[in-house]
């Protein structure tokens, strides 16, 4: 791996971002293994953008919480019919 200049500027402000932490993660690989892996969080210098990138964020994370709900209770709902269709034929 090539050490090079990291660069992470902000996507609102284009500010170079600060670290605000880091740790090692232990991720599952195939055949039982693990991976460690770097994870770090970083944050705009000013904390008032920042705040407006949480917020995005929020709004994000919000919003894929939602297509995920809805997928699931799309299949669970196909699942009942599949279910319904079984127990009509099997009476
Ligand atoms: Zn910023």
């Amino acid at each position: 791996m090539i050490n090079k200049p990291l660069t992470n500027p902000c996507t609102r402000c284009g500010k170079e971002r600060i670290l605000l932490k880091q740790w090692i993660e232990e991720i599952p690989t195939f055949a039982n293994k693990t991976q460690k892996v770097t994870r770090a969080t970083n944050i705009c210098p000013d904390p008032d953008c920042q705040r407006v990138v949480d917020l995005e964020l929020e709004v994000q994370r919000k919003k894929r919480e939602k297509v995920k709900t809805d997928r699931e209770s799309k299949l669970q709902e196909a699942a009942d019919k599949k279910k319904a269709i079984q127990d009509a034929i099997q009476s």
